[in-house]
Formats: structure tokens, sequence, C-alpha cells
């Protein structure tokens, strides 16, 4: 349980430390160098990609604050319930009756809830799951960007040539050795080091993201899943998909703003 705590805390800081890593090569150094001395066919160019980086930014790190502000969590319900004769017991979680969860970790009980999600320090449920499945997509086009970004600086100021597919499964030991033998410095080896950390968390967020979607459409959660409880679901998957994302659900793929809320206040009205 420790370590989960322990996980809680620093899974978030990693998150912040990445974030603000990648503002500041952004803006410093890939701008600057890729697109140097604007004249008017280049600052077209870097204005759009300036453009481009801040829209992606803007959303999954608006989406991750949507993901906190509105978390699963089940109205008065605030003591630690009893658990069910079904509960499963798990490291982070007690299951409760009716899909309802406590979390050991949130100290809350959670309705529908999926998981508990580390980098942001908080349980995903039915009702900020739509800002989670924005803030995977975004992140990952992100970290996608940046990695595009940053092989092309390392081309630019470099020279590293990245025509053969080869180059990227070597760039890391051969950068880490060179780095040793002080050949290279070290921004080099962390603009190296970004490279695969955007990687891997672009791929991870993608394939995220993918069974996320596939288990809202089928009107699942991960934690029914890990239990094998399969739910009678009947409704068509475009109707859970909307009961996840909201009727309003074009504006919430471009924007970080809220359509499930304002969705049930007309269904009640
Ligand atoms: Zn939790």
């Amino acid at each position: 349980m420790l370590k989960l705590r322990l996980l809680n805390a620093v899974a978030p800081a990693y998150f912040f430390a990445a974030t603000t890593a990648t503002f500041i090569l952004h803006f410093c150094l890939f701008i600057p160098t890729i697109f140097p001395n604007p004249d008017t066919s280049l600052r077209s160019s870097s204005a759009l990609h300036t453009t481009v980086f801040l829209f992606l930014m803007f959303n999954a790190l608006g989406n991750y604050i949507m993901t906190i502000k509105y978390p699963a969590e089940s109205d008065n319900e605030i003591a630690i319930p009893v658990c069910s004769p079904r509960c499963s017991d798990k490291v982070d979680s007690h299951y409760l009756l009716n899909g309802r969860h406590f979390c050991k970790l949130c100290r809350k009980v959670i309705f529908r809830r999926d998981h508990h999600c580390f980098f942001t320090g908080n349980c995903i449920g039915n009702k900020n799951m739509r800002y989670f499945i924005m803030f995977c997509i975004y992140t990952s086009c992100v970290c996608m960007y940046s990695l595009v970004l940053g092989v092309a600086f390392l081309t630019v100021e470099y020279s590293i040539s990245f025509e053969n597919p080869l180059t990227f499964l070597t760039l890391l030991p051969l950068s880490t050795a060179y780095f040793f033998m002080g050949t290279i410095s070290g921004l080099q080896l962390f603009l190296v080091l970004m490279l695969y950390v955007w990687l891997g968390i672009g791929l991870v967020c993608a394939g995220f993201c993918c069974q996320q979607v596939l288990l809202v459409a089928r009107g699942q959660t991960w934690c029914q899943m890990q239990r094998g409880e399969l739910v009678d679901n009947r409704s068509p998957w475009r109707a859970n998909l909307k009961d996840v994302f909201g009727a309003r659900w074009i504006l919430g793929l471009i924007l970080p703003v809220q359509t499930v809320e304002i969705n049930m206040k007309h269904k009640h009205e």
C-alpha cells in the first residue's frame, strides 16, 4: 500500500517534469533552431508549428485538469463502507454493491469505477472517463509531435541521420557510451532520452485510449473485466458512447469542456 501511495505522488511529479521539459525544449531549442532567422516563408511555418503545439498541449492539460476536477466519486457517501460478500479486496479497492467501489488511495466511494489513474492521482469512472480518454489522445499526439520535432532538431543541430531505421535502436546505447567518453554533451544525451520518453508515453497512451474506447463502447469497465464479470449490456455501442461522451461530443473532441453534465441536465428538465 505504501508503494502505491508513493507511486501516486511520483507519477504526477513525473508528468509535470516531462511537460515542463517538453515546453522548454519546444520554445527554447526546437522552434528557434529548426526555423532560424525567420524570413517570410519560415515565419509562417514556425507560427503554424507553435499553434499546433499549443493547441495539443492546451487540450492535453485542459483534459488533465477536468479529470481531476470532476472525479467519479458518488455523492452522499463519505463514511468508509463495509465490504460486500463479493468483495475481491484488490490491492487498491474494495468492491461494494451496485457497481460502486471504495478506492483505498482516494479514500472515497467511486461510482462505476474503471481504474485508479496514478498520473492524475484520481479514480477514473463514469463521470470523468470522457476527459481521461481525451487526455490520453492529446498526450499521445503531443508526444508524437514532439518526437518528430526532436528528430528534426537532432538532424539539423547534430547532423544525426535517421535514414537508416536501425538508427533509433542504437541511438540510446551509443549516445550513453559517447557521453561517458566525453564526446557528446549532456544536453544531447538528455534530448535522446526525451525521444524515447515521448515514443514510450505516446505509444502507451494511444494503446490505452483504444482499449478504453472499446470498453466504453461495450458498456464495461476495467474493474468488471478484471473480475471476469460480463455485464449484460444490451444498449447499442452508440448509446454507450453517448452516455460517456455526451450529446455535444464533437465540441468535446476539440476543447476540454463539459459535454456530459449539460446533456444530463437536459434529461432532467
Ligand atoms: Zn482511486
